[in-house]
């Protein structure tokens, strides 16, 4: 792929995660999950070189760069076949608000650590009864002295088992109904009342997602991130970030199903010619070529603008990143199964087990139709039907 967009340090970086990613590899993360283990090594190696905290603040021990850089790491671990889920949640999300919104007190506590990668935290927002739309969630804290007891639940939440802890998304009780007034709160994992139990995901990757039941959960005043009354304005400095980074993963999901598949088309020969002479084959990989080096142009404009500290236009540029990325991945691992015909299913290739990690890129962590939505709405002005 082409590097001219980008300034020589991003390109020595995508160079320097690329050499790591390449010793690690898909072999490495299919047998974790048979294992059951987490990517303990990759991960360590991978916040060693600075590479897990290249957006934090320096003070804190961060690479004092952003979302481009961090977007940079994912992308080439996922190309390499061994991407790292957690970052998105843990330096992206977490990181980035604690960061930006989080006391002196939380940002000591927290952000030397998930810099140098010793501590991860994962983030639940997404509810039972509430999926798509925010602004339903029912998980409630209310003040008792000078704590707080949180209740309510959560699905989906990734990695929450090796999380040291989990920010959860909330309301105040007396913001319990209408427009969602977001509260975090972080919740270190074995907090009293805070019960996780796993869902049996058919995605093949070593994270794991949780069920939460968080039942009259006590937090001191200070698990609170940031502002109570600052509503969404906290939330979305991290959901941006989720946007750029999930785009990264389908990004870098999608060009390594296309590198297999391309290496395969180049040399399996049924007739006179490799088949991916065959242009069949070789114009839908042709495409999905294409389509992900839009999608990570997409990608790029939404985390410069992010770094460049316009959270309105990185929204909108977030958002079509997370789509173009997503339809680009689904695209290339379907096409990249089907050049390798039977083998494409079989273990050994390891290729049909990213047909659901590639559907996770457009489910999680806003699906193709609610960002179909947002356009049509906020950037087209065509009204609304919910
Ligand atoms: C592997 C994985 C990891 C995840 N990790 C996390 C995590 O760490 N933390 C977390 O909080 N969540 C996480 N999630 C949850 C994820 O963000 C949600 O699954 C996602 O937001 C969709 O919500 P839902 O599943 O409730 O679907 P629903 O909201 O029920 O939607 C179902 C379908 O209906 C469509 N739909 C809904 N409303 C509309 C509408 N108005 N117009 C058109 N179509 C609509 C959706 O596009 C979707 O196709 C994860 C999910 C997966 C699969």
């Amino acid at each position: 792929m082409s590097t001219v967009l980008e300034t020589e340090e991003h390109q020595a970086l995508r160079a320097a995660v690329a050499a790591l990613g390449k010793r690690y590899g898909r072999e490495y993360m299919q047998s974790l999950v048979s294992e059951g283990a987490h990517p303990r090594e990759l991960w360590a190696e991978a916040a060693k070189a600075g590479f897990l905290g290249v957006n934090l603040p320096e003070e804190y021990g961060g690479g004092g760069a952003g979302m481009a850089e961090l977007s940079i790491v994912l992308e080439e671990l996922g190309a390499s076949g061994s991407p790292l889920l957690m970052m998105i949640v843990s330096p992206a999300i977490c990181g980035t608000v604690i960061a930006r919104f989080g006391t002196q007190e939380q940002k000591r506590q927290w952000l030397p650590g998930l810099a140098d990668g010793s501590l991860t935290m994962a983030f639940g927002i997404t509810e039972p009864d509430a999926g798509s739309n925010s602004h339903r969630i029912t998980t409630t804290a209310r003040r008792d002295g000078g704590d707080w007891l949180l209740t309510g639940r959560k699905v989906f939440v990734s990695g929450v088992d090796i999380a040291d802890a989990t920010l959860i998304v909330g309301r105040t009780e007396d913001a319990r109904t209408g427009k969602l007034k977001a509260c975090l709160f972080i919740v270190p994992r074995e907090t009293p009342g805070f019960r996780r139990n796993r869902i049996d995901m058919e995605v093949h990757a070593p994270e794991k997602q949780f069920e939460l039941v968080l039942d009259d959960v006590r937090l001191p005043a200070d698990a609170l991130v940031g502002d109570e009354d600052a509503g969404l304005l906290q939330l979305f400095a991290g959901l941006n970030p989720e946007r750029i980074m999930t785009a990264a993963f389908g990004i870098g999901m999608g060009r390594y199903a296309l590198s297999r598949a391309v290496d395969y088309a180049k040399t399996r020969q049924v007739w006179k010619e490799p088949i991916g002479a065959h242009q069949a084959i070789a114009h839908p990989l042709a495409q999905a070529h294409i389509e992900l080096e839009l999608a990570r142009l997409m990608m790029q404009k939404a985390a410069r603008l992010y770094d460049a500290g316009d959270d309105l236009g990185a929204g909108e540029a977030a958002n079509m990143a997370k789509y173009a990325a997503g339809e680009a991945c689904v695209k290339a691992v379907d096409q990249a199964v089907h050049t390798l015909g039977g083998n494409g299913l079989t273990r050994e290739y390891g290729l049909a087990s990213l047909i659901t990690g590639a559907r996770v890129a457009r489910i999680a962590p806003v699906s193709r139709e609610m960002i179909l939505n947002y356009i049509s709405h906020q950037t087209l002005g065509l009204p609304k039907s919910y």
